[in-house]
């Protein structure tokens, strides 16, 4: 194990206070800009435009929920199927969702072949078995999905149907993601997940004996309650269920976006010694039980797609976490959905449910926000990448990308990282190769992803919204 002996805490403890971003873009969705609707076509047409032409991956966010867990960071929108207007709201944001798929495989000329379909939320199987057909057939027939694509959807073990996962299979969806969170009771009533160890495990037992290929963990540690020994139990316990990929996220505690994270008891979290406790025993455990570490964040098995896109230089990282498919271009489909044109432009969608279907319904772009990328974007964005994906940037590999010396363009980050060498943070080769330590570099690699961010730099660390080793968003 690595153990925490070989941490130097002080350093550790001076890294880990700063407010930094966790990339899952570059630049980060902060320093993005608000676009017209003019803008956000013309970014669409040029991006679908380009040659050669990529593949697609789609991404479709069904933002609904029966209730509110209490940590939650994402967009949702909480809607009781009790509530009166529970069906008119479904509906109104489903037609235009369908609007929306229409509209954009139109201008993407339905061509380009789909290798890749994500549906995320809020609770996609918050949807009845009618609507996910609907809406799932609305995406076959209006784009060229490749024979082998790869479907893949968030659910909740606590509303998810075994009609619901019949169906998801028989239309081809072969990848789940189980939203688990922690398997302790008194984790689960303090964030309002009741979700008991045996629903999980029936879960992931129909989701086996329907054939999904593949079944993945979402995990949190960090949060009110969670004690190293809850943590090393939850850890063992999804080891027993021998999910293929695990998702090990860092709980985001950012209560001033949050609201209802101010009601969580948050002087009971542990403390960031603690944290970093709970992140060694998973990398010792997950790895012990045949897990390949990958990213920040993320485990799989080591037969696993993501291991083997590791191997390929073809994995990603992007706001679904650690993925495969780097070469595609990502179109986000519905509320707060995110659209990234690889090395071109991010586009996203406007947050609120019923704004996005009005906007929809009245033939304007839904997308509110978003980013042309500079070369220097680009440049720097591989970089990041290269770190977050690999733990190591070969300066080689940037020059054959782009037409820079890499120490002549990054004299001054190159200068700025030689302090984190001397903390142990990373090990720079005699070709200038940039490897980050274990454990030390992997767990503050945020810290030297900052260096290579100009945005990051020229605003001096102000983001001051995420704390690097306490949130996750
Ligand atoms: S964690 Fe999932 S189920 Fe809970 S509120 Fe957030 S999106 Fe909904």
């Amino acid at each position: 194990m690595p153990s925490l002996s070989v941490v130097d805490h002080e350093v550790f403890e001076r890294y880990a206070g700063l407010s930094l971003p966790r990339h899952v873009s570059y630049p980060m969705p902060t320093w993005w800009r608000d676009v017209e609707p003019d803008e956000a076509a013309a970014i669409r047409t040029d991006a679908a435009g380009r040659t050669p032409a990529r593949d697609l991956s789609l991404y479709l966010h069904l933002p609904f929920c029966e209730a509110l867990c209490k940590f939650c960071a994402c967009n949702r929108t909480i809607l009781r199927k009790s509530a009166k207007d529970a069906d008119a709201r479904t509906t109104g944001y489903l037609s235009a969702l369908e609007q929306e798929i229409n509209w954009i495989a139109s201008l993407e000329g339905a061509q380009r072949p789909v290798r890749e379909i994500h549906w995320g939320g809020g609770t996609p199987t918050y949807l009845s078995c009618a609507d996910i057909e609907r809406i799932h057939t609305a995406l076959t027939d209006a784009f060229n999905v490749a024979d082998d694509v790869e479907i893949s959807i968030e659910i909740d073990p606590r509303v998810t149907s075994l009609e619901q996962l019949k169906l998801l299979r028989r239309l081809g969806f072969s990848r789940v993601s189980l939203g688990v969170q922690d398997f302790d009771e008194r984790v689960q009533k303090h964030i309002h997940r009741i979700q008991p160890y045996e629903m999980v495990a029936a879960c992931v037992d129909d989701c086996r004996d329907l054939g999904f290929v593949s079944v993945n963990f979402d995990l949190i540690y960090g949060m009110p309650y969670q004690t190293l020994q809850t943590v090393t139990d939850m850890i063992d316990r999804t080891i027993t269920l021998s999910p293929d990929r695990i998702a090990y996220y860092h709980y985001a505690q950012i209560p001033q976006k949050i609201a209802t994270q101010r009601g969580m008891h948050h002087e009971q979290m542990p403390d960031s010694q603690s944290k970093l406790a709970m992140f060694l025993e998973a990398v010792e455990r997950f790895t012990s039980a045949g897990y390949e570490f990958v990213g920040l964040d993320h485990f799989a098995k080591r037969d696993e797609m993501l291991v083997q896109a590791m191997r390929d230089g073809t994995i990603n990282r992007n706001f679904q976490g650690m993925t495969t498919g780097a070469d595609l271009d990502l179109i986000g489909l519905g509320s707060s959905s995110i659209s990234q044109f690889v090395g071109f432009a991010y586009l996203q969608n406007i947050r609120d449910p019923a704004a996005y279907a009005e906007r929809i319904h009245g033939n304007i772009d839904p997308a509110l926000r978003g980013a042309r990328l500079t070369t220097d974007d680009r440049l720097r964005q591989s970089v990041i990448h290269q770190l977050y994906c690999y733990a190591q940037v070969r300066p080689s590999r940037i020059e054959e990308q782009f037409d820079i010396r890499f120490e002549d363009y990054f004299a001054d980050e190159l200068a700025r990282l030689q302090s984190l060498e001397a903390d142990g943070l990373i090990e720079i080769e005699n070709d200038g190769t940039i490897t980050l330590t274990f454990p030390l570099g992997r767990v503050l690699m945020r810290n030297v992803a900052a260096v290579f961010d100009a945005y990051v730099h020229a605003n001096a660390y102000r983001l001051g919204e995420q704390h690097a080793f306490s949130t996750s968003a």
